[in-house]
């Protein structure tokens, strides 16, 4: 996208294609992110964000194309070429995926500090006092109350549980993280604070971010870069400030006049 000095893409990936029977959801779709950059992925519903995301966190197959990703434990590797073993290791330590629904990311029906804990637990982690701990540590990252992490999901308000989704992911010290539309749903008054949250974690701790979103402010807000999505394809991509203030393709300008918002 632009030029990054003598740094290597963090994440590329490479002529992203797939199906749903005939329906092509993504076609070939390509797009590099540096360490500590964000990039918003917009565009109306059906367009293809969330499969875009789910291809990347191999959370369903594609059919072509490739996911590069730079590890820091494993150097250089091809994410559709990784074995299950090294994929869910890289996906439970480098990488985060805060999802939509807090319901897909959280285990509604054990407390806020096993949420977090069981990330940790399945890297092998197994000293409860340590666990403990750095669960309340993550909890506080996020601004979660220390008295709630006994307390069930379920119990939570949809802002805290997003909250408690993105303490989880950042327990590991993730680069990455994999967002589809996380503030969707809320209160706005309740979203402007996450918002806030996002950024500032973001920039304290130099996370790579992909953000899906129909919300042109939540790009603005948040991220450096911005990809516009139609049909599956991506029709325009650069600096976020240079998109929204000057849309080149038909369609990136509807989208910004807002008559395609949703
Ligand atoms: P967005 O997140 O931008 O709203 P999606 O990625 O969910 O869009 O969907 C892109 C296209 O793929 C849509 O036409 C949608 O109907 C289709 N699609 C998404 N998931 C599935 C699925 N599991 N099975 C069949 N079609 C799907
Ligand atoms: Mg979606």
């Amino acid at each position: 996208m632009q030029a990054h000095g003598f740094s290597k893409p963090l994440l590329k990936v490479e002529k992203l294609t797939k199906f749903f029977g005939p329906n092509q959801a993504l076609n070939e779709v390509s797009f590099e992110l540096f360490p500590g950059e964000v990039l918003a992925i917009v565009g109306e519903s059906g367009s293809g964000k969330s499969t875009l995301l789910n291809c990347i966190n191999s959370n369903i197959d594609f059919d072509k194309g490739q996911v590069h990703f730079q590890s820091q434990a494993l150097g250089s590797v091809n994410m559709g070429e990784l074995s299950e073993v090294n994929q869910r290791l890289i996906k439970r330590t480098e990488w985060g995926f805060v999802h939509q629904n807090a319901r897909d990311g959280l285990i509604m029906n054990v407390s806020a500090g096993a949420n977090i804990g069981e990330r940790l637990m399945s890297l092998g982690h197994r000293h409860y006092g340590k666990i403990r701990a750095t669960a309340i540590e993550s909890l506080a990252e996020v601004e979660i109350d220390a008295n709630r992490i006994d307390d069930l999901p379920l119990n939570f308000s949809g802002g805290m549980q997003q909250r408690l989704q993105i303490a989880r992911n950042l327990v590991t010290h993730p680069r990455l993280i994999l967002m589809d539309e996380p503030t969707s749903g809320l209160d706005v008054s309740v979203q402007a604070k996450l918002l806030d949250l996002l950024k500032r974690l973001t920039q304290n701790r130099g996370l790579a971010v992909l953000i899906v979103t129909h919300d042109l402010a939540v790009a603005r807000l948040l991220a450096d870069q911005m990809m516009v999505m139609q049909n599956g394809k991506v029709i325009e991509s650069g600096l976020t400030d240079q998109i929204l203030d000057d849309p080149q393709h038909p369609y990136s300008q509807l989208l910004v006049s807002s008559i395609l918002q949703n």
